[in-house]
């Protein structure tokens, strides 16, 4: 303060001590009031900004849609608000937080107030930018938080790959989309043969070990829309998007005969495995998505049944097959 000029009045020490930002535009987007929480985030002080066009100072600002947002508060006489959450932040501002919190600016919330003047017409408007930093954070913590969640809830514990309720709840949309916009699909359930066999001979471990192995076999084998899961113990079902069932047949025969060439290897025993296939495609008459996973166990029954080993398309006649019940 130079010597003869008036002390700073209460509310100035309140404005420039408080922990929030404060500063006013005239309609003509020139700075009227900047206080120190302004000026300390963003480099400039006060007698830099006074008078001057913000744009001018902060290219980077959004205009457009600041200058209506600031001409609405000023038509209406009214207050806006601008939340963290639809955009992050008005004035790119570092924060004091660590690193390792998972923000890499100021989130900031503003409100705007239209300001009167001695006509008590609103020709002003005065932001307050909260720093939402903190919550944020703490937001988009507990959003990872529940995704991840969300993720784990979809997958099988041993494979890694989606278990039966993600399935389902896949084959359930892909029915419904392929029923209402056309176009096909097809699933195919598999179940390794003789697997108890494989637990009783190799032990339960091995028998893991097969699943885990099975289960990234034919993972690394798909297009990014095929989705694979584990349907039960040691079966498994594909989702196959866009393809008609002569595709199925041929995709899932090199899938299972690549899993009969490569036995699993597991401390130093070399465990052949065969599977077996059923396939099944969408089709108009199919009433629901439950149906055609019924169909996919017909056909992979009859696989069974046949000598295992080999992948069966679903038709009506094998259902005389599958009377006494599948069991795999
Ligand atoms: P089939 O060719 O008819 O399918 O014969 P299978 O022996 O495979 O059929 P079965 O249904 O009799 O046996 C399935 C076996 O799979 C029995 C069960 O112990 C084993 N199994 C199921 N889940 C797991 C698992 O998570 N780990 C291991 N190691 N074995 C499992
Ligand atoms: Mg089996
Ligand atoms: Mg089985």
């Amino acid at each position: 303060m130079s010597e003869g000029a008036t002390p700073p009045s209460p509310a100035e020490n309140v404005l420039k001590r408080i922990d929030v930002g404060i500063f006013v535009l005239n309609n003509n987007f020139e700075v009227r009031l900047w206080n120190n929480f302004m000026a300390h985030h963003s480099g400039r002080p006060s007698e830099e900004m006074l008078g001057k066009n913000i744009f001018d100072v902060f290219p980077e600002l959004p205009k457009p849609w600041f200058t209506k947002k600031v001409n609405t508060v000023i038509m209406l006489n009214n207050f806006a608000f601008i939340s963290w959450e639809n955009r992050p932040y008005l004035f790119r501002f570092a924060h004091n937080r660590p690193i390792t919190g998972g923000a890499d600016h100021m989130y900031q919330n503003c409100m705007l107030m239209p300001v009167n003047n001695e006509n008590g017409k609103p020709e002003s408007v005065c932001v307050v930018m909260f720093d939402a930093t903190d919550t944020a954070i703490a937001t988009n913590m507990l959003k990872d938080a529940l995704d991840t969640l969300g993720e784990i809830s979809n997958r099988d514990g041993l494979t890694g790959i989606y278990n039966r309720r993600y399935l389902e709840n896949r084959l359930e949309s892909e029915f419904d989309r392929t029923r209402r916009h056309g176009g096909t699909f097809s699933m195919i359930l598999f179940d390794l043969d003789f697997f108890k066999k494989v637990n009783d001979t190799y032990g339960h471990l091995a028998g893991d070990k097969v699943l885990v192995e099975v289960a990234r076999r034919i993972s690394d084998q798909l297009r990014s829309s095929d989705v694979v899961g584990r349907y039960g113990g040691e079966e498994f079902a594909l989702i196959l998007p866009e393809t008609p069932i002569e595709g199925a047949r041929i995709f899932g025969d090199r899938l299972r005969e690549m899993i009969e060439l490569e036995p699993v290897l597991y401390d130093n025993m070399t465990i052949p495995i065969t599977v077996s296939m059923g396939a099944t495609e969408y089709s108009a008459g199919v009433e629901s998505y439950d149906k055609l996973i019924l169909q996919s166990d017909v056909a992979l029954y009859a696989s069974k049944a046949g000598g295992r080993n080999r992948l069966t398309c679903y038709s009506p006649e094998l259902e005389a097959i599958a009377v006494s019940g599948a069991k795999h």
